[in-house]
């Protein structure tokens, strides 16, 4: 028999698994009402509306044990994107939270409510699939283009949790503080089935809030996963905040993932209370490919190194490989932590691998110790300016050190004479500064050529559920 994703659930400890709000669920209790669910799931694919709920964590633990392939849906859904992805997906079955409205795109599949309290009568447990039989099918954040089915076996499941675990020393008594949506990667499979794999525990704050993160974190919690958004909120407000800086101080390790980590939000939390944020890298499709290591040196900016079984290469434009530190190449993957295609889309599956590599497009380099720095996205990120490949990452991280400036982004946008010219586009923190002042700033950090030639004004930055900018919108 294939092994199984949660060693703990089979064991029935009457340990606390999951917490939200009031509600808490231990391990026993988990494995009685997933598994009562699990026995009555129709074969195919079952949709989840995956509230920020305790509901959502028993659908898809109920369709892992039954080995139905879950696709977790945003409840914020638009019109539109839902009725790409259930025809798409072809949902069997909608399992939802009682009382929650679900949209008319919804209304021909069949639903069915999530009773916490129901428990299976006393059974063995059912038998697992196979390694390779599909976990989930997740949708890719959209950042990029219209969102992705990615079909993610079980294996890729338990390489990456286990990998994660070697990372960062997790453990059954670790208590994680979590505060991210569960229709993606980070907050589903991070956030709840890695402790559910480790034995741990979670408690969700339904929404993020500085003092949710503080109490969790000064009563016996010991991780915090999040997005940068979150790292900047805690950033702007920590040096102030004397229950916040203690509770992050007593606190085993933060980690922060999905977008790059401002390297002036790193620096502002750990002068507040000494702690280093740990940044990985991962996507839907790969899950997680690096991380910096609980163990190792830190370096801010950087993703860390390859996870245990991940094998990562930097491929120039010319498809050479590129060993030299410093070097910008493409990150291209390949491991036990992939995915196995994108849901009807076989062309684009194999337009993503490179004799069996999976490109990422990202661009990074390497240092000498092999510690990954993300210089951005190949297709919104890369501004070729005056002969020079230039990355944007490095310039928002230089605007961000200006006082006045509260968040940035930067695009390129076409030039007559320089190919493309940099645009940053900034949100004002008190007065805003003026283009020339920005200019300098950058020319100063960084080099003259990096300075943006264009800065346009905004009251805040698009951004998706899980914080990320969306360039599209800004014509990146
Ligand atoms: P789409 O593929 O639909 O355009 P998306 O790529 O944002 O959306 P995800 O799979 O959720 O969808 O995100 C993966 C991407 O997030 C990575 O390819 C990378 O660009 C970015 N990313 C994740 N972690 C980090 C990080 N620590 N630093 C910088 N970028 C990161
Ligand atoms: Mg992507």
């Amino acid at each position: 028999m294939p092994d199984r994703l949660f060693p703990a659930l089979a064991s029935g400890a009457h340990k606390q698994a999951l917490h939200f709000g009031e509600r808490t669920l231990t391990y026993d209790e988990l494995a009685a009402t997933a598994g009562a669910l699990a026995r009555d799931l129709p074969k195919g694919r079952v949709a989840v509306w995956a509230t920020p709920t305790p509901h959502t964590s028993v659908a898809v633990v109920a369709a892992l044990l039954a080995g139905v392939p879950a696709v977790p849906i945003n409840p914020k859904i638009g019109e539109r994107e839902l009725a790409h992805i259930v025809s798409d997906s072809e949902p069997a079955l909608v399992l939802a939270e009682p009382g929650v409205g679900l949209p008319d795109g919804l209304s021909t599949i069949p639903r069915r409510d999530i009773d916490l309290d129901e428990k299976a009568a006393p059974q063995d447990p059912l038998d697992e699939p196979g390694a390779e039989a599909p976990a989930l099918v997740v949708y890719t954040s959209g950042t990029t283009g219209p969102p992705k089915g990615v079909v993610l076996p079980r294996r890729a499941l338990a390489a990456t949790l286990d990998a994660l675990e070697d990372a960062w020393q997790w453990t059954p008594d670790d208590v994680l503080v979590h505060a991210l949506p569960l229709f993606h990667v980070h907050g589903l499979i991070l956030g709840i089935l890695g402790p559910l794999r480790r034995g741990g525990s979670v408690r969700h704050l339904g929404r993020f809030s500085l003092d949710g993160v503080a109490r969790e974190l000064g009563d016996g919690a010991t991780m915090l996963f999040g997005v940068p958004t979150m790292y900047h909120r805690i950033a702007g407000e920590v040096a102030e905040n004397e229950a916040l800086a203690k509770a992050l101080r007593g606190a085993r390790l933060l980690v922060s993932g999905s977008a790059a980590l401002p390297v002036h939000d790193y620096q502002r939390i750990t002068a507040a209370t000494g702690q280093q944020v740990v940044e990985r890298y991962g996507m839907t499709e790969t899950l997680m490919n690096t991380s910096v290591r609980a163990d190792g040196e830190r370096k801010p900016g950087t993703v860390g190194v390859p996870l245990a079984g991940v094998e990562l290469r930097l491929v120039g434009e010319d498809g050479e490989r590129i060993d030299e530190p410093g070097t910008v190449g493409e990150i291209q993957v390949r491991g036990p932590n992939l995915f196995t295609e994108y849901l009807n889309r076989p062309d684009a599956t194999s337009a993503a691998f490179d004799d069996g590599w999976f490109r990422t497009g990202d661009m990074a380099t390497r240092d000498a110790d092999g510690y990954v720095r993300i210089v951005g996205r190949k297709a919104t990120d890369l501004i070729k300016s005056g002969g020079y490949k230039i990355g944007a990452g490095e310039i928002e991280n230089a605007l961000l050190e200006h006082p006045n400036v509260a968040e940035a982004a930067v695009t390129g946008e076409p030039d007559d004479d320089l190919g493309e010219r940099i645009v940053a586009w900034i949100v004002p923190d008190g007065e805003p500064p003026a283009a020339a002042e920005l200019a300098d700033h950058v020319a100063r950090l960084l080099t003259p050529h990096k300075r943006p030639r264009v800065v346009r004004y905004l009251d805040a930055l698009p951004r998706n559920d899980m914080g990320k900018v969306m360039k599209r919108a800004l014509g990146g």
